[in-house]
């Protein structure tokens, strides 16, 4: 029986991307802020934008992918990218297919990314994972500690 093991993306196998500030972004759809529910409006190419610039650790993908290789794990990435986005744009009823557009926007961007970094994994979620500031679970690591035990040993 393979081990499934669910990795996240943005700090923990590559760096966290800029923050985006939504004041910068004057065209485009309108969205709710998550902060006060107002209304702002944004280009969605420049949310995407934000995740340009980030750079992997490729010594952490060197060590999922021996993980893939050992046949042994089910690797599924998954990330937020996109989650609170498109719940708002959801709630927001702006279009009733653009939240479906622009999550696969976030699939298509992601997945490139990670072929360039040469992940190697069995599945990819994307915009599926709650944004949260804190979660309690007894099968968690923090990505920090268990790279520096696996790579540090
Ligand atoms: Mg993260």
């Amino acid at each position: 029986m393979k081990k499934e093991l669910y990795v996240d993306i943005d700090g923990t196998i590559c760096t966290l991307h800029k923050s985006f500030d939504i004041k910068d972004y004057t065209k485009g759809v309108n969205v709710p802020r998550a902060d006060t529910g107002q209304i702002a409006a944004f280009d969605f190419e420049d949310l995407l934008n934000i995740y340009k610039d980030i750079k992997p650790y490729y010594d952490r993908i060197e060590h999922i992918n021996s993980l893939y290789d050992d046949g042994k794990h089910n690797i599924t990435y998954w990330t937020a990218r996109g989650y609170r986005h498109t719940q708002l744009m959801k709630r927001a009823g702006s279009g009733s297919t653009d939240h479906i557009t622009e999550k696969a926007a976030f699939y298509e961007l992601t997945e490139k990314q990670l072929k360039e970094w040469g992940c190697k994994y069995h599945e990819l979620q994307v915009a599926t994972k709650p944004v949260w500031d804190l979660y309690i679970c007894d099968k968690s690591i923090h990505s920090d500690d268990y790279f520096s035990k696996v790579l540090n040993g």
